[in-house]
């Protein structure tokens, strides 16, 4: 008899292995990201094929096999039939799930890293909108959990707490210059204290009360740009 092992996990990407099988990557509760092969999945008919799709939350059967281990069965417990439903909401998701992959290194388990991207999909899922402003604050709240999280009180270079005005945002170096040292920086952008407040906000507060602030339509695009750039730039390393 083969070993199994049964987890929760969420799909993050699939595709075509072979003939009639799949390579799946998938982020489970108990072993962090793994990659597992999904049997048949190509052939018609395949109940597998369909409870394995990316964006699901499965509930898992692994089989240990000798080189590869294998999906031996897969129940759905949540589709996110509100995203994959909805145009607005979808991209959003599939960001998330881009990203996580993309940062997240295979076989490190970590629940903070796996509740946080839930808590975002079941707001996504449920919320009718500002599906960017959620997707931004959990980009900073992702990066910070990898210990990317930018320094929003001080100056990177003389460590003075940041006057109110007159400071520059830098995404290369993490964090926040006063005037005075952003002279011998490249590569910054003007950052005006609504939006280092909301940054801050992000960072002390939930998910789901981020979701009930209120800000000018500008604030929102400003910061959710420079949270894009952010998760964007090291994405790209
Ligand atoms: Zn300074």
């Amino acid at each position: 008899m083969s070993e199994t092992f049964n987890t929760k996990a969420l799909v993050l990407n699939r595709h075509i292995y072979c003939e009639y099988d799949s390579r799946v990557t998938v982020y489970t509760v108990d072993f962090g990201k793994i990659d597992l092969l999904a049997r048949g999945t190509q052939k018609p008919g395949s109940k597998l094929a369909a409870h394995i799709e990316p964006l699901s939350l499965v509930n898992l059967m692994i089989v240990k096999g000798k080189n590869t281990d294998y999906i031996g069965s897969s129940v759905i417990s949540d589709a996110y039939a509100g995203i994959k439903g909805d145009l607005t909401k979808l991209p959003a998701a599939g960001s998330a799930l881009f990203a996580f992959n993309r940062l997240v290194r295979h076989e490190e388990k970590d629940e903070e890293l796996f509740n946080l991207l839930l808590e975002f999909l079941d707001i996504l899922d449920q919320k009718p909108r500002q599906a960017d402003w959620l997707l931004a604050s959990w980009s900073l709240k992702f990066l910070s959990a990898l210990g990317y999280q930018p320094e929003l009180y001080s100056c990177l270079s003389c460590k003075k707490r940041l006057e109110p005005d007159n400071n520059y945002f830098s995404v290369m170096r993490g964090g926040i210059f006063c005037a005075d040292c952003s002279r011998r920086e490249l590569n910054l952008e003007t950052i005006d204290q609504n939006s280092i407040k909301m940054l801050r906000l992000v960072l002390s507060h939930s998910l789901a009360d981020l979701t009930t602030i209120k800000a000018e339509p500008q604030t929102f695009d400003r910061v959710n740009g420079l949270i894009k750039n952010l998760l964007h730039f090291y994405i790209k390393d």
